[in-house]
């Protein structure tokens, strides 16, 4: 037997108990005659202590243990006299009477500690060593209980676990596919999915009318920050509901999750924000609500004066950063460096200071008076010590920038804080989005997402115009998911193909099963899909998903521990029919 307890439950209450436990060497000291050793297994720290004077033998046994080793001892649980509150068997020691040797272990190349000397390459390549560090397994358990908890509240509902292949067939989901190349059927691929969007509306026409899963999807997409190449989405799909069906039961979701892994209670309702505001109010649509700092045009306002920037530009618009006046030059220079940021994309910045004494200082002095300053501040709402922060230029680019510039200030002025959560729901999105390079229309969600019946007749008229049944849930300033009601009328559907410029061919030829799925009574469906990963790591309040995937890939999408991807031998090339072009890398 190897244990009769772990490392994380023996309390004062087991005095005196004969226990065996089982674990890893955390730390070993030698303190005079004794040696303490804290054993360590996935539910925490023992304390074990061996005497030279009562048992020379197995105390110079226990000194030659080295780190992460694995051993088995028997002993006597005793009361300590040093207790450690920290520690949840603080209160008590193992005084041991047996030892055995499971496994040696090499000295690993960083400490596994709560904080570690080793580099994020080197943690990744050991990842196994990794994860037994406090902090990277919490991340682990908080993952796997909050996948449980969703399991539990979507089976109360009455929704089914069904999965769906991961071989299938290339979909136009917005981003490139993985493909599998098929052995049996040389020239042919597989591709991974996007998602599992197709099969989950083919299982509403089978008649399951509450589906989800917990599903990997893969996208090739250009790997930014944090993203991976493969990640888990919670994928929802319902029958016979409109828009507010699939909010009110997804919201209960959100609440049930934020109520179990967060102790906090939502009593109101999210917040349903149409996109034309999101993007006008915060410039972005996926705004950070646990602040304010309004977005505020000041366009109609602001010209005429002489000042070419604000004249030729065919948008301007500011925040009120609160309290913010006696911000100084340098901070002031900083801020103008943080906007022309490349990723933030302005010009310049325009600041006015409004005064305590009720006068104003800007940058703009020699353009415009004491009055007008006071019409920009009494239009934004601006108070005395309040700073207003300018930008202009052409519209979408400067609602960016400027949505860049609210979150900059939020976090200087601390009004971000990771334990404190808002989410809302982002609603009536653009059906369709213009792409300037193709010439064409992309579905800004997916071809499948239904456009609102009331825009239906400018599908072909101002395909432009017609706003969709989308939304998406954000959680502080993160998109956690998204979804919509989908077309289940093969006409329009077949209308919609040829709005993002398919031929019927085309359309036939990709997405046939589905136009026939849909000959065959498709009811009205409509469902959601959720960043499992990015949910998790907002909860924990941590920026990067990665933290919380077991194994994960770097930012350059490798596998630095198995080295993947990888070249395969020239057999397997033969096998699938494949011959390598080298590209000259420049
Ligand atoms: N399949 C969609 C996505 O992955 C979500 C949905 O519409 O349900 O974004």
């Amino acid at each position: 037997m190897y244990r009769t307890h772990n490392c994380g439950e023996l309390k004062l209450r087991d005095k005196g108990k004969e226990v065996k436990l089982s674990g890893w060497v955390h730390k070993s000291r030698d303190l005079g005659g004794m040696t303490f050793i804290d054993l360590r297994d996935r539910y925490g720290k023992t304390q074990l202590v061996f005497n030279m004077e009562t048992d020379s033998v197995l105390c110079s046994k226990a000194r030659k243990l080295g780190r992460e080793y694995v051993v088995r001892v028997k002993g006597i649980v005793e009361e300590r006299s040093n207790k450690n509150p920290k520690m949840s068997t603080g209160d008590i020691e193992i005084i041991v009477t047996g030892l055995d040797i499971l496994n040696r272990s090499e000295l690993p190349p960083f400490t596994l500690e709560e904080e570690t000397d080793g580099g994020d390459e080197l943690r990744m390549k050991y990842r196994y060593l990794d994860l037994r560090r406090e902090p990277v397994k919490q991340n682990i358990l908080h993952r796997h209980r909050f996948a449980q908890e969703v399991r539990k509240y979507l089976d109360g509902q009455g929704f089914l676990e069904i999965e769906t292949p991961v071989l299938i067939k290339s979909t136009p989901e917005g981003a490139r596919d993985f493909v599998v190349p098929s052995r049996e059927h040389p020239g042919d691929f597989y591709a991974l999915p996007q998602s599992p969007q197709t099969f989950k509306q083919l299982l509403m026409v089978s008649g399951f009318d509450k589906y989800f899963q917990v599903v990997k999807c893969f996208r090739d997409e250009d790997l930014r920050a944090d993203r991976q190449p493969e990640f888990t989405q919670v994928d929802c799909e319902m029958s016979f509901v409109e828009q507010d069906d699939v909010l009110v039961t997804f919201e209960g979701l959100a609440k049930h999750l934020f109520t179990t892994l967060k102790g906090i209670d939502m009593k109101e309702s999210f917040l349903r924000l149409p996109y034309e505001r999101a993007m006008a109010e915060y410039g972005t649509d996926k705004p950070d609500l646990r602040f304010g700092m309004k977005i505020r045009e000041l366009s109609p306002i602001v010209k005429g004066k002489g000042f070419n920037v604000f004249d030729n530009a065919d948008y301007t618009g500011g925040i009120v950063a609160p309290g913010c006046a006696s911000f100084s030059r340098k901070e002031l220079d900083k801020l103008t460096d943080f906007v022309r940021k490349p990723q933030v994309g302005a010009k310049g910045l325009v600041y006015v200071k409004c005064n305590e004494d009720g006068t104003f200082k800007s940058s703009v002095d020699k353009f415009f008076g004491q009055d007008d300053l006071k019409q920009w501040a009494d239009e934004m709402s601006a108070g005395k010590g309040d700073l207003l922060l300018i930008l202009a230029g052409e519209m979408a680019g400067t609602l960016s920038a400027l949505s860049e510039l609210r979150l900059e200030m939020g976090n200087r002025l601390d009004l971000r804080d990771p334990e404190k959560f808002s989410a809302l729901w982002v609603v009536d999105f653009p059906l369709l989005e213009w792409d300037e390079d193709a010439g064409r229309y992309f579905a800004m969600h997916h071809p499948f997402t239904s456009p609102r019946d009331e825009d239906l007749e400018l599908l072909e008229k101002d395909p432009g115009r017609v706003r969709a049944n989308a939304y998406d849930l954000v959680i502080n300033g993160v998109e956690i998911g998204g979804g919509s009601i989908r077309i289940h009328d093969a006409a329009i559907q077949e209308r919609m193909f040829r709005a993002l410029g398919f031929s019927d061919e085309e359309a036939r030829s990709q997405f046939g099963f589905l136009l026939d799925a849909f000959k065959y009574g498709a009811p009205p469906h409509g469902g959601v899909a959720f960043g499992f990963d990015r949910w998790v790591s907002v909860f924990a309040g941590s920026e990067t998903i990665r933290d919380f995937i077991a194994f994960p890939k770097n930012n350059a999408g490798r596998d630095v521990m198995i080295n993947s991807p990888s070249t395969i031998s020239e057999e397997q090339l033969k096998e699938l029919g494949l011959q390598i072009i080298k590209h000259n890398q420049s």
